[in-house]
């Protein structure tokens, strides 16, 4: 048997990254209680407590299943019926691009706009959609672990079927388990044509859903507090500009590692709808059950960490996206660049002669503006921090090493050029 290399220690490490991520997402909602995150009652005796939190509570409703099955389908619907300009991909493998319809924005911004016409009109915070969402946190946790774990395994048996469909490289290997966790077909559209699943769980159904159960944390912090607290208004204006500004700039998400290179398997399924929305919402989930007051000068100093970070990453990633789109613009023509026997051009001054990932620099500083506004009570709310820091870091090796296999004695020039990682003078 032909030896495969495998990224995440093969097909032990996906069995284990499988069932970890899908442990960590009921965590959060175990362990982060008003009376401690994690409760004393998890410090003392760990088990017990998850034991006895188990057998008190009904994982499995399948209204919520259903109610989540409903708002996937009005995504795709409003992906289908909303405006939107046709854009091609990248070219792949066999010389051809896909077509994308990129109306990302579109989309959020009509559920966004529905919830708070929702929210006007019937109740405020006491509205029962926002009720519903807070009581049956758990009910949905199961239901996208079940949802995700149905499509990884349709999209595997999918990607089996005879055709010229496109294989992702690292999806290829000979264990079946490592295949579905990693993604074998490139950019599955089973049953509807215009529907990239790829791409369209990357930016709209997961991401879409962390804000409204960032809203729904925040209309419970209302509804028992009577009030909204500093650092919450803060978190749900930062990470809500984020996902916007994701949307805004949804092109970008075409020439990305995850959509030219990974295929569509278990560790993207469940990352883009499960882990995201509810691991990046545990801030206002803390913050709906332990209200923090920043007051001005806690206020001034997140916004001044958050704006730090998001001029970094912004700015770097707009550079870069600019050159490689219209490298003749004023903004970007006068900036340095190397030559590569590849036929393209790699930035070796402005931000990216800084260092070869500056735009993961400024992502994580903004994480820790996320973070920062719910105090120093607990280390969960910490959790994104570390997260973030350990996917950044090895997401930089993955792309060093597609890159040098891409730009080959082309790359080691470039390295010996641009000499830090992420962190100029650091890493
Ligand atoms: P990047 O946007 O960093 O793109 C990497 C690619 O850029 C390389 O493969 C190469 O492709 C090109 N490139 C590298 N160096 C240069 C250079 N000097 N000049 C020109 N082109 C260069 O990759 P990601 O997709 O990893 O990240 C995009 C953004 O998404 C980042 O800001 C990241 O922080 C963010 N992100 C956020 C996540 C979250 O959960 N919040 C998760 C993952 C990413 P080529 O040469 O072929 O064009």
């Amino acid at each position: 048997m032909a030896s495969h290399k495998y990224e995440f220690f093969g097909p032990p490490g996906a069995f284990v990254v499988t069932t970890s991520i899908s442990i960590i997402t009921y965590l959060t909602y175990f362990l982060l209680t008003p009376s401690g995150s994690p409760p004393p009652a998890f410090l003392s005796s760990p088990l017990t407590y998850l034991q006895t939190a188990l057998s008190t509570s009904s994982l499995f409703h399948l209204p919520t299943l259903a109610l989540f099955l409903a708002y996937f389908g009005f995504t795709v619907l409003l992906q289908y019926i909303l405006p939107g300009p046709l854009v091609p991909g990248v070219v792949l493998a066999n010389g051809k691009h896909n077509l994308y319809k990129l109306n990302a924005l579109y989309t959020s911004l009509t559920i966004f706009s529905l919830l708070a016409g929702a929210t006007l009109f019937f109740g405020g915070a006491n509205w029962v959609g926002w009720v519903y969402l807070w009581d049956h946190h758990l009910h949905l946790i199961t239901a996208l672990n079940l949802f995700c774990i149905s499509l990884s395994t349709f999209l595997y048996i999918y990607s089996l079927r005879p055709g010229p469909h496109l294989l992702a490289e690292g999806g290829t290997s000979p264990s079946p388990l490592f295949n579905w966790f990693i993604g074998r077909e490139l950019n599955p559209r089973p049953l509807l044509s215009f529907l990239d699943l790829k791409s369209f769980c990357e930016l709209r159904p997961g991401l879409t859903l962390w804000i409204i159960l960032n809203i729904s944390n925040t209309m419970h912090q209302l509804r028992t507090t009577g009030s909204i607290t500093d650092s919450m208004i803060l978190v749900n204006l930062f990470q809500g500009w984020y996902v916007l500004d994701s949307h805004f700039h949804e092109p970008a998400v075409l020439t990305t590692m995850d959509i030219t290179t990974d295929g569509f398997g278990h560790m993207l399924v469940f990352g883009d709808l499960a882990w995201l929305p509810i691991t990046y919402s545990i801030q206002t989930r803390y913050l709906a059950l332990n209200p923090v007051h920043l007051g001005p000068l806690g206020v001034l100093s997140v916004l001044a960490i958050n704006g730090l970070g998001y001029y970094i990453f912004r700015a770097s990633n707009s550079q870069k996206n600019l050159f490689r789109t219209n490298p003749s613009d004023p903004k970007v023509a006068h900036l340095k660049t190397l030559q590569t026997k590849r036929g393209t051009k790699l930035l070796i001054s402005g931000w990216w002669g800084t260092s070869r990932h500056i735009n993961y620099l400024g992502d994580w500083v903004m994480a820790w503006a996320w973070c920062l506004p719910t105090g120093f009570g607990t280390p969960l709310t910490y959790f994104y921090v570390v997260y973030f820091a350990i996917l950044l870091l090895h997401r930089e090796r993955r792309d060093d090493e597609a890159c040098e296999r891409k730009y080959g004695e082309d790359w080691g020039v470039y390295r010996r050029i641009v000499r830090w990682r992420i962190m100029p003078g650091v890493y």
